[in-house]
């Protein structure tokens, strides 16, 4: 299995090496040559198995020679055995075919924990093997800063450093990223917006001199094994609730596009979705582009779902390179244009490509607020407000076909708009409940490149 460049423009890579490199060398994104087809038969197979033995049916193929299958089965059970829920990432039922997959029962009680941690697991296991060390440098809105320092704290040969922007976390987010204690864990409040610490990240990527000298990997939304850990939940859910027999719906509360992406991945691999609905929030650049063909930016205006607080949509190129028929160059001048410009007209057979796979739809912060009220009344549960947003997006699709909406996080994750739109607080679970309690420890940093790089330079360990 080979992984190849969004930009064509880069060195074709195993699994083990487009996954320790993240972003590739000419700056595109690293995609499957070819994607495996699972039988009807085979996707039946998974019903009623433990979530970590589909997991390692959906995901071996793509894996290739870069770890034997007993090893490959190890390191996905040391990934999910922290998980607070025996089924890992469980269904609930909402209303008539309506239903929640519940991805926050991990450490960070967010959906990227079910990615991160399993990445941990394969980063430990290549650097055993290799002996190097490496630095991690990521940016966060939110949740992708602690689930990477949770799947990597302590880990020898690693250093972390998270980038996220200053006073528009949620506390619990950040205190996530600050209170863990491990030398090689390295927090960094950035002055500026999340995109503001996405491009410094990709333009310490594009300097080489940098990127080689300190070693650096990325574990953001764009690295593939995220993503590839992403597309299990898609067969576990859907397979529970009747396929490959008939045909499932899902919605997906969107940021940086990686989720829905490993949507479009399991529905290429076979399994029968009907349709992929992408749920954004009021920053919703990505409903506008379905709607009008343009991907343009405008300004990232806070909101209560925050993790989706996003204008560039880095995974998106992934789509794009599909929807333009695998076309680097299409890509890249789009990418150029956006970079320049701040956004491109999306060409004609690819948009029609793109309306043909997913839907779209957005909440203000009164709907989303509305939807975690509404669904408390219906149901009794209390959701956070990514979820909600995904929820009243999933709405005007409920019918005939089950639709599963992911639910990204914890409501304890974001406290003060659930009491806002509720009342009523959500306590943390108990194996965090000290979380307030203990010392933070963090960086404010500036805007600024030079200074970012001097500061991890001095930082890692020799
Ligand atoms: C990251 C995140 C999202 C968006 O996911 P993408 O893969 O970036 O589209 C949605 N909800 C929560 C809670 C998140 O942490």
């Amino acid at each position: 299995m080979r992984y190849i460049s969004t930009r064509g423009q880069a060195p074709a890579l195993d699994f083990e090496r487009a996954m320790m490199t993240g972003l590739a060398s000419d700056g595109g994104l690293y995609v499957p040559e070819v994607v495996p087809v699972m039988a009807p038969a085979e996707i039946a197979a998974l019903a009623g198995l433990p979530f970590e033995e589909a997991a390692f049916r959906v995901m071996r193929p793509f894996v290739g020679d870069s770890f034997a299958p007993e090893e490959f089965r190890r390191l996905i059970g040391a990934a999910y055995a922290g998980f607070g829920h025996a089924a890992r990432v469980p269904l609930v039922q909402l209303g008539p075919n309506h239903f929640l997959l519940e991805l926050f029962h991990g450490p960070t009680l967010a959906f990227k924990d079910v990615a991160m941690q399993l990445i941990g697991q394969l980063f430990q296991a290549s650097l055993a093997r290799s002996g190097g060390r490496i630095t991690i440098v990521g940016a966060t809105s939110g949740d992708t800063g602690s689930a990477a320092i949770e799947a990597f704290r302590g880990l020898k040969g690693v250093d972390v450093f998270i980038l996220y922007p200053h006073g528009r976390v949620s506390e619990v987010q950040r205190r996530q990223m600050t209170t863990p204690s491990e030398a090689n864990v390295h927090a960094l409040a950035m002055d500026g917006d999340f995109d503001d610490c996405q491009a410094a990240l990709k333009a310490m990527f594009a300097d080489r001199g940098f990127a080689e000298g300190v070693a650096l990997a990325g574990v953001n939304s764009i690295n593939w094994a995220r993503v590839l850990a992403q597309v299990v939940y898609y067969f576990t859910a859907a397979v529970s609730l009747g396929a490959p027999h008939r045909a499932v719906s899902f919605t997906v509360p969107t940021g940086n596009f990686g989720d829905i992406y490993a949507g479009l991945i399991a529905r290429r691999m076979g399994l029968p979705i009907d349709r992929l609905v992408i749920a954004t929030n009021r920053n919703d650049i990505l409903h506008r582009t379905l709607l009008t063909g343009e991907h343009r930016k405008e300004g990232v205006t806070p909101s209560i779902s925050p993790s989706m607080d996003i204008q560039v949509s880095s995974n998106f190129e992934r789509a794009l390179f599909d929807a333009y028929g695998r076309d680097a160059h299409a890509v890249t001048q789009d990418m150029a244009s956006l970079r320049a410009e701040g956004g491109f007209t999306v060409g004609q057979g690819a948009i029609e490509q793109l309306r043909e796979w997913f839907a779209s739809g957005r909440a203000s912060e009164e709907e989303t607020a509305a939807a975690i009220a509404r669904t408390l009344a219906t149901t009794g549960e209390l959701v956070c407000p990514h979820t909600a947003v995904g929820i009243h997006v999933a709405e005007p699709h409920l019918g005939e076909v089950p639709m599963v909406t992911l639910a990204t996080a914890h409501p304890a994750k974001f406290p003060d708009a659930v009491e806002a739109a509720t009342g009523i607080r959500p306590p943390l679970p108990p194996r965090m409940a000290d979380l307030y309690d203990r010392p933070e420890r963090v960086t404010r940093v500036p805007n600024d490149l030079d200074a970012l790089q001097t500061l991890i330079r001095e930082r890692i360990r020799p």
